[in-house]
């Protein structure tokens, strides 16, 4: 569903991106895992088109993703993003921030989009906090709000970055428990994470970036419980 072809980016005269291929099936979870710089945000943004790159072909179902073409568009509404900060309108409630996409980039019907709107936050179990605003609701209810948000986009996949890091760590495993549900009901998803357990536990694999390219790569468990490059090593044995 989504393919990096020796993707190459770079800010001014830094090379971050330096020649990555991946490819992601629908319905897999993948976790990019790696130090801070090495390029996770960065990879994620260009698979979003939030960001351009210099060289190599990025392709979500076959559309290639250039952020210059009329066609960004139909990427970023298949390809939802959540961040670690939530970024939801701080004057909007919850369903308001949850259908503001469907309405007005989708141009949903309101009262369809409202329904639909509602059933979400119901699945990221915040039925009772639709009229709240943000200020009104903890970290990690304003995340899963983010995350029913990006569901409302009836995208194809959704791209986490480091989604709990903002958040106590005592609101992390609801968060991490949302995302759990979704990867079981076969959402395809890119979730750049620190949490080690939920990789070993969800993701079917495991991407290690640092310096810009993918160091290692492979099923969860073992490059989480049996890393072989000695950079990996390194790393797991820092965030464990
Ligand atoms: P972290 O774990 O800290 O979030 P990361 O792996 O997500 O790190 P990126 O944010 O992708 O790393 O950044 C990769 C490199 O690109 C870093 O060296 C960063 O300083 C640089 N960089 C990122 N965004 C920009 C920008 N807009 N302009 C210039 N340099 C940037
Ligand atoms: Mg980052």
């Amino acid at each position: 569903m989504i393919e990096l072809v020796d993707v190459h980016k770079r800010f001014g005269s830094l090379e971050v991106i330096k020649g990555i291929s991946a490819s992601v099936a629908a319905g897999e979870v993948v976790c990019i895992i790696g130090p801070s710089g090495s390029g996770k945000s960065t990879i994620l943004r260009c698979i979003n088109g939030l960001e351009s790159y210099e060289a190599g072909t990025i392709t979500v179902e076959g559309v290639k993703v250039d952020r210059d073409a009329p066609s960004i568009t139909a990427v970023r509404t298949q390809v939802s993003m959540v961040f670690q900060r939530f970024n939801l309108f701080p004057h909007r409630t919850a369903l308001e921030n949850v259908v503001e996409g469907p309405i007005y980039v989708k141009r949903e019907a309101r009262d369809a989009a409202m329904e639909h709107g509602r059933q979400l936050l119901e699945r990221v179990g915040l039925a009772n906090k639709a009229g709240s605003y943000p200020h009104e609701l903890s970290g990690g209810q304003q995340q899963r709000v983010a995350i029913a948000r990006a569901l409302a986009m009836r995208p194809k996949a959704i791209l986490f970055d480091e989604p709990t890091s903002a958040l106590d760590p005592e609101l992390v495993g609801e968060v991490l428990a949302v995302m759990r549900l979704l990867a079981e009901d076969g959402m395809t998803m890119v979730v750049v994470t620190h949490e080690i357990s939920f990789a070993r536990e969800v993701a079917d694999r495991v991407l290690f970036l640092d310096h810009g390219v993918i160091v290692e790569e492979g099923k969860a468990a073992e490059v989480l419980s049996a890393p072989k490059h000695a950079r990996t090593q390194d790393f797991l044995r820092r965030v464990l």
